[in-house]
């Protein structure tokens, strides 16, 4: 472990004088230390980058400007994520950092404790869950440490004193019934009205729907995504957007975005991807939504290039109504040699779709354009930083889907971490039900691991259809749950199938079984350590794994395929009839297609509230005090590795070098002073 700091300690050092080759190297598994560190439910790692050493210099100067481009949308999920998220963070930094605080003191640890929860969820909801974090700091600290500040630490804006700044922020930091939920999803609620995350201000969730449904054009085959881009507000009684462009909201952030793409542009691999970062840019610049999807197109067909990124307006899971994006961005490169799985099953995606157990109404007569490939992370930025998916699919729009496929990634070096960092924590060891399982998922579980995330992303989200007519936001609410079920059952029955082995891309027929496994311990029992006593499953992904574990356990209630047995005590799933599974999981997805397909909100909403949402509190508890012994975080987070990139006098790139030993809050002071476009500064 030690070797491995030194080793790039030395890189740092000769990054400065300007050589690169040599700071390029990676570090081999066995020399490289995954975990950073661990608080509340959260253990930090780190993540390798192999074979970046490969890239040509134009690549590596590509994937610099890219990576800062990257780190300059912090702020703007912060803001997105709560209205007073940027000046909390703020504050309790100063705090942190303020030399006159007693750091050994009570209080202190609380605050530092509190401040790396915020750092993890880009605010002050839990990332996951979305409730608010409980600060265990006292209000009489957190008042005398923030007047004890000089002034010009703090984010007052014009006409703003301490007082006042005091009299908005105590409360949403203290009172458990301000903001109480980033984004809130119970049924009957005014869903805008009730969630705390920042995409709406002074409207109803009525008015929001009105707006909405006045701009869609009834049948426009290529529909806009709209909302997708802004803040809907009241202003003199008018409801209307605020655009998030240059030169509207957020403009300080997509300036700096826009200068690290025009110079990653310059430097880009092909005319293809110049042409999509050039889009982005125009998009960027113009916050025309027709723009974002002329932006897409170029960047789904852009399959050539070997750098390829995500930054900008993504993923709607954060907005109650699933319409406005939170910013993020993902630099990545492709993994060549691992992709040669994917590309196998983008190949065969047309026998996949034909042989899938839905009605053939709902069925593609053509899949078009799956690609998929693996890849390594290079960057993590905004709502993939510092926790990650391990797999995308995009763009999200349906109808480029439809007419131009969607590029899907399965984040191979992620997954590496996560897998190395959990080695021997006891934890399949206290949950499986016997020796036989837990060889399966010691032996199988990476590989099956990363075949489903294949398989989700690159067959399960293109798959099917919506019925002409059908308004592909009809499931509202319980859209974004129907749809992650929809593509992990796609993956899960499939991975029984014979065709695995056929294609090579499972070797050992008992394979399926660890991932079967695994996901019903999962999705039935251990995700519940995610979730406080109490609580309902929130989150879409969750509520996803419970309704397909929970709906095959109900329907193996006679034929005894699942269930879940007490042995001393303690409870384990028991799968009987592996083969019965697959058919009960073809069963469901046939039912969840055809929900999808002719957009049924009633049998979505039915289907989600009787066997996603609620937690049985026995076995919950009786989960909760098993994981508990074990001292496993069940969430991770990530640090960033910190590139470097030379140049000659003349402003020439001459190399990039990496450095792995930037520590957790090192990194996030660093960026909150580097990259902090949109906060206060005096
Ligand atoms: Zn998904």
């Amino acid at each position: 472990m030690k070797k491995s700091i030194v080793m790039a300690m030395t890189a740092l050092v000769l990054a400065s004088c300007g050589a690169n080759k040599q700071t390029l190297t990676t570090p081999a598994i066995e020399d490289f230390n995954y975990t950073v560190e661990q608080f509340a439910d959260l253990q930090i790692l780190r993540y390798r980058v192999p074979e970046i050493e490969q890239l040509s210099l134009q690549q590596q100067e590509l994937l610099y400007y890219l990576t800062e481009a990257a780190l300059q949308g912090r702020d703007i999920l912060y803001d997105q994520n709560g209205k007073y998220n940027l000046a909390i963070r703020q504050v309790l930094e100063a705090i942190y950092t303020d030399p006159k605080q007693d750091k050994t003191s009570a209080d202190f640890k609380a605050l530092e404790l509190y401040l790396k929860r915020v750092w993890v969820s880009n605010g002050i909801h839990h990332h996951y869950g979305g409730d608010k974090f409980v600060p265990t700091f006292s209000q009489n600290y957190f008042e005398t440490a923030v007047k004890a500040l000089p002034t010009e630490k703090l984010p007052l804006r014009d006409g703003e004193t301490v007082d006042t700044l005091l009299a908005t922020l105590v409360p949403v930091i203290f009172d458990p019934t301000v903001d109480a939920k980033r984004v809130n999803q119970e049924a009957g609620a005014d869903l805008v009205l009730t969630s705390a995350c920042n995409y709406y201000d002074g409207v109803t969730q009525v008015e929001a729907e009105d707006f909405y449904a006045k701009m869609k054009v009834k049948n426009d085959p290529e529909p806009i995504s709209y909302g997708l881009n802004s803040k809907l507000v009241k202003k003199d009684g008018v409801v209307q957007e605020e655009v998030y462009k240059v030169g509207g909201l957020y403009s300080a952030a997509l300036e700096k975005v826009v200068y690290w793409l025009e110079k990653a542009k310059a430097v880009a691999e092909n005319d293809q991807q110049r042409g999509a970062i050039q889009k982005l840019i125009d998009f960027n610049q113009t916050g025309n939504l027709k723009t974002f999807d002329e932006y897409a197109i170029l960047w789904v067909e852009d399959t050539a290039s070997t750098i390829d990124f995500v930054n900008g307006f993504t993923e709607t899971y954060g907005d109650p109504l699933g319409m406005k994006a939170s910013w993020e961005s993902l630099i990545n490169f492709k993994n060549v040699e691992a992709s040669k799985r994917t590309t196998i099953i983008s190949d065969n995606a047309q026998w996949f779709e034909n042989h899938s157990p839905v009605a053939n109404e709902f069925k593609k007569e053509k899949v078009k354009g799956v690609t998929a490939k693996v890849i390594t992370a290079a960057m993590l930025g905004g709502d993939c930083y510092p926790t990650s998916p391990i797999g995308i699919n995009l763009p999200n729009a349906n109808w480029i889907r439809a007419a131009h496929g969607s590029k899907s990634v399965t984040i191979e070096n992620l997954t590496e971490a996560y897998d190395q960092a959990s080695h021997g924590n006891g934890f399949r060891d206290e949950f499986a039900w016997s020796k036989t399982e837990l060889d399966w998922m010691n032996t199988h579980e990476m590989q099956t691991d990363n075949l489903h995330t294949d398989l989700h992303e690159c067959l399960g989200h293109g798959s099917g259809k919506l019925l002409p007519g059908v308004d592909a936001d009809a499931l509202k609410a319980y859209g974004a749950t129907i749809e992650e079920a929809r593509a992990d059952l796609f993956g899960l029955y499939f991975m029984a199938d014979p065709m695995m082995q056929k294609l090579g891309l499972l070797t050992n027929p008992d394979a399926y079984k660890a991932q079967y496994y695994s996901y019903f311990m999962n999705g039935l029992m251990t995700q519940l350590t995610r979730i406080e006593p109490g609580k309902n499953i929130e989150e879409s992904h969750m509520r996803n794994r419970q309704l397909i574990a929970n709906w095959v356990l109900q329907k193996s209630a006679t034929d005894k395929a699942v269930e879940l047995r007490v042995r001393d005590g303690k409870t384990y799933v028991v799968i009987n009839d592996y083969k019965l599974v697959q058919k009960h999981l073809g069963e469901l997805l046939a039912e969840i297609q055809r929900i999808k397909s002719t957009g049924d909100y009633a049998a979505a909403q039915k289907i989600v509230e009787d066997y996603a949402v609620k937690v049985d509190p026995k076995l919950h508890a009786e989960v909760l005090a098993r994981y508990e012994k074990l001292k496993i975080a069940p969430y991770k987070g990530f640090v960033n590795p910190v590139y470097k990139a030379s140049f000659d006098k003349n402003g020439k790139f001459t190399g990039l070098s990496i450095d792995y030993t930037e520590g957790y809050a090192e990194q996030h002071l660093r960026y909150s002073r580097d990259y902090s476009p949109l906060t206060v500064k005096h």
